[in-house]
């Protein structure tokens, strides 16, 4: 059987001696794995469609259990991921991220879009924001939504001119007469708003505000999935060190 998928490169593992295995995602058939042949081979006609965050159309055959990338036509390689190292560990988080959430096989739909549109954000505008957004769709996806309506104690309203908490066991925020978990600064939690579409101030979205949003995303995303986000701890890193 042979299909045609459009598919983003999680990741590329080498296997033999000119061959890769790719994992590959797609809306139709969700997180799967491939092999694609001779790729390493200089000036292998396939050699784009194998590389790290490649966005392809690519033709499957299929026999089996075994799946083989047999075509591709390019759709975007995203080289700038390749020449800025922040950049880069940026779209490696948003890779890993997807490996953690989904589950071999299950059709991606809105969530494979979030994740072509975040590479491509990325690549060519605010890498930062677009992790924002992409980890909110992620913990969305994967059940783990953050509630930044009102408190999630009292249900009362947080004003943006009062201290903020955010207990990392529920994922509620909470208001300065409840604190409920760590305290949060008020960019944060005004940042999340207005990258969820919500009604927030302006003025309090601080040029630091993206990164600590990062931070709480990546410690809450952590603890309800298990799991560690290397890169983007890496990526944080870097950050820090400029
Ligand atoms: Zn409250």
């Amino acid at each position: 059987m042979e299909y045609v998928t459009d598919a983003l490169v999680l990741r590329g593992v080498d296997y033999k001696d000119n061959d890769k295995i790719l994992t590959l995602f797609s809306a139709e058939r969700g997180k799967f794995t491939a092999g694609i042949r001779g790729v390493r081979k200089n000036g292998a006609k396939l050699r784009f469609s194998a590389e790290p965050f490649a966005f392809c159309e690519y033709v499957i055959a299929e026999k089996g259990a075994r799946r083989t990338v047999t075509g591709a036509t390019l759709h975007d390689g995203f080289y700038s991921l390749r020449t800025d190292i922040e950049k880069y560990y940026a779209a490696c988080a948003i890779a890993e991220v997807c490996a953690i959430v989904l589950p071999e096989g299950l059709p991606g739909g809105r969530f494979f879009i979030d994740a072509v549109n975040a590479v491509k954000n990325v690549a060519y505008a605010d890498e930062k924001l677009a992790l924002v957004d992409f980890l909110l769709s992620a913990l969305e996806f994967s059940g783990f939504r953050l509630d930044l309506s009102s408190c999630g104690n009292c249900g009362g309203e947080i004003l943006p001119d009062q201290k903020a908490y955010f207990d990392f066991s529920s994922g509620r925020f909470s208001c300065e007469t409840c604190r409920v978990g760590t305290r949060v600064s008020g960019c944060t939690l005004e940042l999340l708003k207005a990258r969820s579409g919500m009604a927030h101030e302006e003025e309090l979205l601080t040029s630091d505000a993206p990164v600590r949003a990062l931070r709480l995303l990546r410690t809450y995303f952590c603890g309800r999935t298990e799991s560690d986000l290397p890169a983007l701890g890496e990526y944080l890193k870097l950050l820090l060190g400029n």
